[in-house]
């Protein structure tokens, strides 16, 4: 097969793999069977984007071989080129000067927005709010799109227990059954109905798999688990993705289980594309296949790319390894042409798919760009999105919502008057310092007396070498000024929390506590105002044990993208009620960490419904601070009612629920009804919770609304650790209500 493609000659191409009535798997064989192996290599080489394409050629070093092999048609695709007018100069290079004519893929990290941001990913997970989470998915694709981008490197669908890791920020926490329900409204908002419409883009589930799990939440570390935690806790929400035809994947840069995932034929070969039967392709991390030299699993660039394209690898982003070195391992007979076949026409199907061949030009439209990016309908979208993802962990007192006139108020913090860090990490294509900061959102509402004073900076600048923050720890000379502004207000609004590029890839931290000074400008004007309400900004858990014991209101309002100023506002002012529950447990000391509702229990329960067990801590409670789903409203809300249709099943009956939930306060509201099951003896121990449903409702004030579940064998079952999912009769508990511990109980048998 291999020496063949030498005999075609540089001229006979035929253009018959353009006929759009040709169904696309025959297309993509008229056009591979033109192909030479350089070129199929080719497809599977991707580079970022490496100079000014309408500019003139790069001279020296590696962005000149980059540009000679793109014109050669050895580049199958590019990241972060930005712009439709870079990215029509790159792709006329591929399509226009290559001999086979095929265009690029191009990539880019839309991960929360393209130019106008969204909520910071863990935020929007907080929404619970599907509907919402999969129109900002397809917001950031309408933007991305018209800039000439056609692949998102998202959603990330890796779940996370540990805070510590900077990347939590980008999931959607530390459930499988909440993150896989999110994965599937991400993949959904981002290709739409139509791949080939010129606003939708390829989605990419990632890391596969594990990636969240690395060792002390240190990131890219190593990542050690059972089997059955990676079938039960780890892949749900990448096996969702696939379900909602999610068209590509990218590996991981973490060992697990002793093997690279670059590397990892058992997870990409075995269980992604044999069991899952997935046929999109799977993109390498940034230059992972390298990095397979440095874990000591392959000896050099060759090894490397031997050892990831038998694994399943099929794209090499970065690591220029491939293009170097497949051609000659297949003549070497080291690599069996086949696998280079089935990576480039997966590759080559996702292409078809999303009409490149078509028009390789749709997506460069920079006409559309202008209109669409920044667009009113975008912001109000964003907006929306932002205000669902607020989570009011606290209001005693009843400070909140906030008087709308007749009353002085006291805004303190830096990350008040901050238009940078409420915007978050991984926002490549947006300006800095573009988000509505609070002050500003604040300022709208008139009818008070607003005064600011930022108290204390965050930080003061950077390392020079790496780049890391430096936190303010030593000035506090804006504390007096703070105070006096406190002590003449009834109430005090305290932004406080993290520096927006705190978390991310790379930004792992020991000490989730605020950081800097800020816990002590907290207290020091908690000392003249008790009435403060503590605004949290963070993209992720923090440790917050003082301010939950002390100050009566408490708003976690993580980085919320553009619009952060007016969203936080509107909910302060009340005009928009809270009804985010935390899509993680926060917990009181890092010591705790990794910290979870879904936990085993130890083999001595105190109240293991409350999950207390013999397996404590002697210097502090075994509980998280604010669990998992925790989450309050400005109105009540009562639970009562709990049915279940039968008390025993047999095997394959639909098991029904129902509960009655009533608005007994003061204001409408939007409630995020849990529905929890602990299965009580399993082959494999079972944990004491696991979240099997949800439902979003609105009631008025007064109103009451009985709402129903179903539960089925999906439900149920379990995976053991051969990968068998399993349903086993026995007694189940099932718990609904408003967060994982504040729940009613029932339960049934299933035979
Ligand atoms: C990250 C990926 C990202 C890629 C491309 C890597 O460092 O781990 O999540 O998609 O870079 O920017």
């Amino acid at each position: 097969v291999v020496f063949s493609l030498f005999s075609i000659s540089a001229n006979a191409q035929s253009k018959a793999h353009l006929d759009k009535k040709k169904p696309i798997e025959e297309r993509i064989t008229l056009l591979m069977n033109q192909m030479t192996l350089e070129e199929k290599v080719g497809q599977m080489n991707q580079y970022n984007g490496f100079w000014d394409v309408t500019g003139p050629a790069p001279k020296g070093g590696s962005s000149e071989l980059k540009y000679e092999h793109l014109r050669k048609g050895w580049v199958g695709s590019m990241l972060t080129v930005r712009g439709a007018k870079q990215v029509r100069a790159v792709q006329k290079i591929a399509v226009e000067e290559t001999r086979l004519g095929i265009p690029l893929i191009i990539g880019f990290d839309v991960i929360h927005g393209y130019k106008t941001l969204s909520p910071i990913p863990l935020a929007e997970a907080a929404s619970w709010d599907l509907e919402a989470i999969e129109k900002s998915a397809a917001i950031a694709a309408d933007e991305a799109s018209a800039s000439g981008i056609n692949w998102t490197f998202g959603p990330n669908a890796d779940i996370s227990r540990d805070a510590r890791w900077g990347r939590v920020m980008e999931g959607a926490g530390e459930d499988p059954y909440l993150g896989s329900k999110i994965a599937t409204a991400r993949v959904k908002g981002f290709q739409g109905e139509n791949l080939a419409a010129n606003n939708t883009i390829a989605a990419c589930a990632k890391h596969f798999a594990g990636y969240g799990f690395a060792e002390s939440g240190r990131d890219y570390n190593t990542v050690d688990m059972s089997h059955s935690m990676l079938y039960n806790t780890v892949l749900p929400p990448f096996k969702a993705a696939k379900d909602a035809g999610v068209r590509t994947m990218m590996n991981a840069f973490n060992i697990l289980n002793g093997i690279p995932a670059t590397g990892n034929s058992f997870l990409q070969r075995e269980i992604l594309k044999g069991k899952w039967q997935f046929d999109g392709f799977i993109v390498s991390d940034w230059a992972s296949v390298r990095e397979m030299i440095a874990h000591g699993f392959a000896k050099n660039e060759a090894d490397a790319a031997e050892k990831a394209v038998k694994a399943g690898s099929d794209m090499d982003m970065e690591s220029h390894i491939y293009v170097a070195e497949l051609v000659k391992l297949v003549y070497d007979k080291k690599v069996d042409v086949a696998l280079i076949d089935d990576a480039v026409r997966r590759i080559l199907r996702v292409k078809f798919e999303l009409g490149l061949f078509d028009d390789p030009y749709k997506y460069c439209d920079e006409a559309r760009e202008k209109a669409v990016i920044g667009s009113k309908a975008n912001h109000d979208g964003v907006l929306d999105m932002a205000k669902k993802s607020i989570v009011l962990l606290k209001n005693e007192n009843n400070l909140l919502p906030l008087k709308k006139s007749g009353q002085k108020i006291a805004l303190i913090g830096a990350l008040a008057n901050d238009k940078n860090s409420p915007l978050g990490s991984w926002r490549i294509a947006s300006d800095d310092n573009t988000a509505v900061s609070v002050l500003e959102g604040m300022q709208q509402y008139k009818g008070n007396q607003l005064t600011y004073e930022k108290g204390t900076d965050v930080t003061v600048g950077k390392t020079t070498f790496v780049q890391e923050l430096i936190f303010n720890t030593t000035d506090k000379s804006g504390f007096e000024k703070a105070k006096n502004a406190a002590k003449n207000a009834d109430v005090v609004v305290m932004v406080l929390g993290e520096h927006g590029f705190q978390s991310g890839e790379g930004r792992s931290r020991t000490n989730l506590d605020l950081p800097g000074n800020q816990q002590e400008l907290l207290e020091e004007i908690f000392k003249v105002n008790k009435n403060i309400v503590l605004v949290l900004n963070n993209g992720r858990p923090l440790t917050i044990p003082w301010a939950s014991e002390n100050i009566p209101t408490i708003v976690e309002a993580w980085q919320l993208g553009s619009q952060t100023g007016n969203a936080v506002a509107q909910v302060l002012y009340g005009d928009y009620n809270p009804s985010g529950k935390l899509p993680m447990s926060f917990p009181r000391n890092v010591g705790q960490v990794p910290i979870y509702y879904n936990n085993y229990s130890t083999g001595r329960p105190i109240d293991s419904d409350k999950n207390v067990f013999w397996s404590h801590y002697s210097d502090v409670e075994k509980t998280p601070l604010y669990p998992f789903g925790h989450g309050l409203s400005y109105t009540i809300f009562e639970y009562s009612n709990l049915k279940i249709n039968k008390t025993s099943f047999a095997k394959g009956e639909t098991i029904k629920i129902s509960v009655t939930i009533s608005n007994t306060g003061k204001y409408d509201g939007k409630e995020v009804i849990q529905l929890y099951i602990r299965d009580l003896a399993g082959s494999l121990a079972r944990p004491i919770k696991e979240l099997k449903g949800f439902e979003l409702v609105n009631l008025k004030k007064g109103e009451s609304k009985t709402i129903h579940f179903t539960l089925t064998e999906a439900e149920l079952g379990f995976y053991d650790n051969d990968g068998n999912f399993l349903v086993e009769p026995g007694t189940f508990k099932v718990f609904v209500g408003t967060s994982s511990t504040d729940v009613l109980e029932s339960e049934f048998e299933l035979k």
